[in-house]
């Protein structure tokens, strides 16, 4: 049913999985830098096409593949499913009708704002995503986070400064202005995450009252930058300000440091350590092959009651989960 060859391919649809090498034809199972590549013909839900074009090249050739609306390629049946990560992204059911394969790529299975919710087939194989696969990483509800976040905000409205917040500038950005603007305040976002805000608006997702920065933020303004990690984070004309970091990694009480913020905020569009049981659970799989993640997860899927291997010796820690 599938093979690996530096990447995942689903071998009899000739099919790259989230492969960011050229392709005949790729899956993009969503529109972060370290799922895709300029493919020949690349395969992805509406969202995450249009995101794909605005990131890589608005000429680029895409099957569109809406979520739950079988496609058969090289007779394989192959099916997207919301995975609730950002907007778009997508898990892959490939059905070669004697095999179930689920591709989780990168999700979530709490609430979003600007994602649709995880829905989880049941299948044979299941080769999830382990981001955050240590018990270390169990994170506290999103109430509580988002509650911390308000707090943070106006106590720097209080004492005349611009709260700023770091995010990343596809999903995580749109997610915090969707929650900032829910609760009545006004978002400005630097130009480059704003441009992607206008893709999700035209895909149907609304984020609320936001605006591009354009220097010297109006007083009760909460300002959204890119990590301080990328390039072109900074904005001109901000003043006395408040720097706040939203990352899964701020379970790590380290993380405050290592990013360079006053405060680092664990919220997240990764699954954490009991989401990620939970939906080996509610697979079924017969086996499981583990990606993207530390070291001995496998081992906890085992002593779950699953057979669990590693697919890929893991290289990759992302730093904005
Ligand atoms: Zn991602």
């Amino acid at each position: 049913m599938f093979h690996y060859d530096n990447g995942l391919k689903i071998t009899r649809a000739g099919l790259g999985v989230d492969v960011r090498r050229r392709q005949q034809r790729g899956f993009v199972s969503h529109a972060h830098a370290d799922h895709m590549a300029r493919h020949e013909w690349a395969y992805a839900t509406p969202a995450t096409a249009a995101l794909y074009r605005h990131r890589l090249g608005p000429k680029l050739a895409v099957r569109e593949m809406p979520y739950r609306k079988p496609l058969e390629l090289g007779s394989v049946e192959l099916t997207t499913y919301p995975a609730g990560h950002c907007l778009g992204s997508a898990m892959l059911l490939a059905d070669d009708g004697q095999e179930r394969l689920l591709y989780t790529g990168d999700f979530k299975l709490g609430e979003s704002l600007t994602a649709e919710a995880a829905e989880l087939p049941t299948a044979d194989v299941l080769v999830m995503e382990t981001t955050f696969g240590s018990p270390r990483y169990r994170m506290p509800p999103r109430e509580v986070v988002i509650e911390q976040l308000l707090e943070v905000i106006h106590t720097a409205f209080a004492e005349g400064k611009t709260p700023v917040v770091h995010a990343y500038a596809l999903g995580k950005s749109q997610e915090v202005t969707a929650i900032l603007a829910r609760h009545g305040l006004a978002v400005l976002q630097h130009r480059d995450i704003a441009a992607i805000s206008q893709v999700y608006e035209t895909q149907g997702a609304s984020l609320g009252n936001y605006a591009t920065y354009s220097g010297h933020p109006p007083a009760e303004h909460v300002v959204v930058t890119l990590p301080r990690s990328m390039k072109g984070f900074r904005l001109a004309g901000l003043g006395s300000v408040v720097s706040i970091g939203v990352t899964g990694w701020a379970i790590h009480p380290s993380t405050q440091h290592r990013l360079g913020v006053d405060v680092a905020l664990p919220l997240s569009d990764h699954a954490d350590f009991d989401e990620l049981l939970e939906v080996a659970r509610r697979v079924e799989p017969r086996r499981i092959y583990t990606t993207h993640g530390p070291p001995g997860f496998d081992q906890h899927l085992r002593e779950a009651g699953f057979d669990a291997v590693p697919l890929v010796p893991d290289r990759q820690r992302r730093l904005f989960a």
